[in-house]
């Protein structure tokens, strides 16, 4: 939760980011869709302390934009997905990088740039392939280092598919 600023903003926007305007929320998020899916993943590539990672995951589950699934039974283990509450972040998760690509990217460019699935075209500010103009959703792009991206990118160290959930 912001606290009680937002409490008279009768606004969608406001709304939204009850949910995920807290700091680490969206970028988690984020590493969900690149393929992050286990608490020590996620904790590892942002570097941010466990009780908080654990709070706002537990935010974002009880917010009904993430699931705990059980990977493996023995011992127990459990990584985060996205409901269809959370895939449909996807084009404000887009519409995000794209601004950011824009105004806020590194000298060397873009960290990650998107393609469209088997196709290679890249993704328009409409969600659009340029190459064969289909709309996309998460499931047909997938996400690939860009010019910008550092060594420690997650998509430099593992193979990364958008979540097929
Ligand atoms: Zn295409």
């Amino acid at each position: 939760m912001l606290g009680n600023n937002y409490d008279r903003q009768v606004c969608s926007i406001a709304g939204a980011l009850e949910v995920v305007g807290e700091r680490w929320s969206l970028l988690i998020v984020r590493n969900i869709f690149l393929g992050l899916r286990r608490f020590d993943e996620i904790q590892e590539n942002l570097g941010v302390a466990r009780n908080v990672l654990q709070t706002r995951l537990t935010r974002l589950m009880s917010a009904g934009v993430l699931e705990k699934r059980l990977y493996q039974e023995r011992p127990p283990r459990y990584e985060y997905r996205l409901t269809e509450k959370g895939l449909d972040l996807w084009p404000t998760i887009v519409a995000l990088m794209q601004w950011g690509d824009r105004y806020a990217a590194p000298v060397a460019g873009p960290p990650v740039v998107l393609e469209h699935r088997g196709c290679g075209g890249a993704v328009d500010e409409h969600r659009v392939c340029e190459a064969c103009a289909a709309k996309l959703s998460a499931r047909d792009v997938r996400a690939l280092p860009g010019p910008g991206a550092v060594p420690e990118h997650p998509l430099l160290r593992r193979p990364l598919h958008p979540q097929a959930a």
